[in-house]
């Protein structure tokens, strides 16, 4: 059954199943076209992506048309099944989910590899979030960006550039100004993705029309809350880089910048996330600019 609490309308076409952290459950999109629907990411279980199936036959009971998945993250594909409708990926996030279900991800290993990785580190998944588990890759796969036109909307799906991860997209709903940014600001415990391209990023994305922005596994915002994150992070980017020129020790930046609690109140920055992005920043500078 879907969480009626965790069904949220963006704009007239366009809502969002929030994300619940707890569970590893990131945003779905839930976009309503003349069509059908399409779905922003399968949810990281069959169980979840059926309950985003039902919230959306709720709003209508029309077939999903089209699952996107924005990049190859578990918690964002292995819910693709329940929508029994085609995938579609960047051709690397085809690619390198291919490559995982000829491993780890086969029917066979499937549930070995959620008990290795997953369930061992979160005891609120087990098993039972994976009846009949059976992985679905894209179907559909393209080069750098794609316009899905779709029953009078628009839908831009444009590289990440590298933020998160190396097959991630984010994806812009044009008449409805909402933009959805995947794990653009995850940074927990992973290597792959490079956190100063966030910059970067931020500024190619407030470029667009934007009214509310949906990240993966924070809450979504408007453009004007939006503005103050991206102001935010660019000062402690600019913050940590010059510090650790001038050798600051790692301790030494994290007192000297500290979080700025009101920007918790209104934002999805939060202080784990400070440090988290703190700690990314450091590592990468020096590497980039082999600072020992
Ligand atoms: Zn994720």
């Amino acid at each position: 059954m879907p969480d009626t609490n965790r069904v949220q309308q963006l704009s007239d076409h366009v809502w969002i199943y929030r994300h619940n952290w707890k569970r590893l459950e990131p945003t779905i999109g839930m976009i309503l076209t003349e069509e059908g629907w399409v779905a922003i990411d399968g949810g990281n279980s069959p169980l979840h992506g059926q309950q985003v199936v039902d919230a959306m036959k709720a709003i209508r009971d029309v077939s999903v048309k089209y699952v996107i998945n924005t990049h190859r993250h578990f918690d964002h594909v292995f819910g693709n099944q329940a929508y029994d409708a085609p995938v579609i990926g960047s051709s690397r996030c085809q690619e390198r989910f291919i490559e995982n279900i000829q491993d780890d991800w086969s029917n066979e290993n499937a549930i070995s590899w959620l008990k290795g990785f997953i369930f061992k580190y979160n005891d609120l998944l087990n098993e039972d979030d994976f009846p009949n588990l059976n992985l679905v890759p894209p179907s559909i796969s393209y080069e750098g960006t794609y316009d899905l036109k779709l029953g009078g909307l628009t839908l831009h799906l444009f590289p990440l550039e590298g933020v998160h991860t190396d097959d991630g997209i984010g994806v812009y709903v044009a008449e409805e100004k909402v933009m959805f940014l995947s794990d653009a600001f995850y940074y927990q415990g992973t290597s792959e993705g490079q956190a100063l391209q966030l910059l970067e990023l931020m500024d190619r994305v407030t470029k667009f029309e934007v009214d509310v922005y949906a990240p993966g596994h924070e809450r979504s915002h408007d453009v004007e809350v939006f503005n103050l994150v991206q102001q935010n992070i660019q000062h402690l980017f600019q913050a940590v880089i010059s510090m650790v020129d001038d050798g600051a020790s790692n301790d030494d930046i994290k007192a000297t910048l500290p979080f700025d609690l009101e920007l918790y109140r209104k934002s999805f920055l939060n202080e784990k996330m400070h440090l988290l992005l703190i700690r990314a920043v450091i590592r990468e500078h020096k590497k980039a600019t082999q600072i020992q």
